[in-house]
């Protein structure tokens, strides 16, 4: 039987700067339940006076880690609940958050096959839970993950991602958007139809691609595999918010 998705109150157990405007939060659940790779939860803030707002955060961590998840957090200069995560929040501070919810935009080892990652700034969140399972599980299928970000210092992860890409068959490919360091060897646009093939074409057909992150770049994307030969029902899309690299 499904069960009923309730509110519990997560306490914060430790804050991990990733980038200027991204931070990690371990979050410590007394209801924890395994989570498929690609879910969320809703976190809920209440203010003194009883005004209340939500978001959705995707897990960041694989749900071999038990009693507790990582959420990561950009910081929108003028959001309403993200500067609060990033800025206000420390250890020992206590919401309230529900999940994890979703069954479509979700990866675990059940799955067969070649995987496509595509990921836009953020977008890489629910992306790293599904590489972190990925490798935990010891899974050997090949991966790829196309990451799109405006700067290097904007890559969420970048050292994880560099030590999962030397071990079991996953292949990383960065674009850089707005600036590059000098002798940068990935990309330098943003992502188009011919940038989609090449990474995606040593999968092969049958590949099942997810594509997370802005609006703008995940209808590009999608668009672009259809282009290049995936077909629509191998492809899996979560948008973050509008704007983007
Ligand atoms: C299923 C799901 C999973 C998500 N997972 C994550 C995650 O793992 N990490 C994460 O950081 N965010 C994630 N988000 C986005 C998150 O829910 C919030 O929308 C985001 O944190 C902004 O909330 P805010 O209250 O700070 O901004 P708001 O007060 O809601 O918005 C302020 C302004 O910023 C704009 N805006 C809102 N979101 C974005 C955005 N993403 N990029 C640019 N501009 C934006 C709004 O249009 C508005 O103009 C997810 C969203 C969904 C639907």
């Amino acid at each position: 039987m499904k069960r009923p998705l309730v509110w519990q109150t997560a306490t914060v157990k430790a804050v991990r700067t990733e980038t200027p405007e991204v931070k990690t939060l371990t979050l410590s659940l007394p209801g924890w339940t395994p989570h498929r790779p690609g879910q969320h939860y809703d976190v809920r803030l209440t203010a003194e006076d009883g005004y209340s707002t939500q978001r959705s955060y995707s897990i960041a961590s694989e749900p071999e880690r038990t009693g507790e998840i990582d959420i990561t957090v950009e910081r929108i200069a003028d959001g309403e609940v993200s500067p609060y995560l990033d800025d206000t929040v420390v250890v020992g501070d206590r919401f309230e958050v529900r999940g994890p919810i979703g069954g479509y935009f979700v990866w675990d080892r059940s799955i067969d096959g070649p995987l496509l990652l595509v990921a836009g700034g953020s977008g890489i969140v629910p992306l790293m839970a599904m590489l972190r399972h990925r490798a935990v599980a010891g899974v050997k299928d090949p991966a790829r993950l196309l990451y799109s970000a405006r700067t290097n210092e904007q890559i969420i992860y970048g050292q994880e991602l560099e030590t999962l890409a030397r071990k079991d068959g996953l292949t990383i490919s960065y674009t850089l958007t707005r600036s590059q360091p000098a002798g940068w060897k990935g990309y330098t646009r943003r992502i188009d139809d011919a940038m989609l093939k090449e990474v995606s074409g040593p999968l092969g057909r049958g590949a099942l691609a997810y594509i997370c992150g802005p609006t703008a770049l995940v209808e590009v994307a999608a668009d672009g595999l259809e282009r290049v030969g995936f077909s629509a029902e191998r492809i899996r899309t979560e948008r973050f918010g509008p704007s983007g690299p």
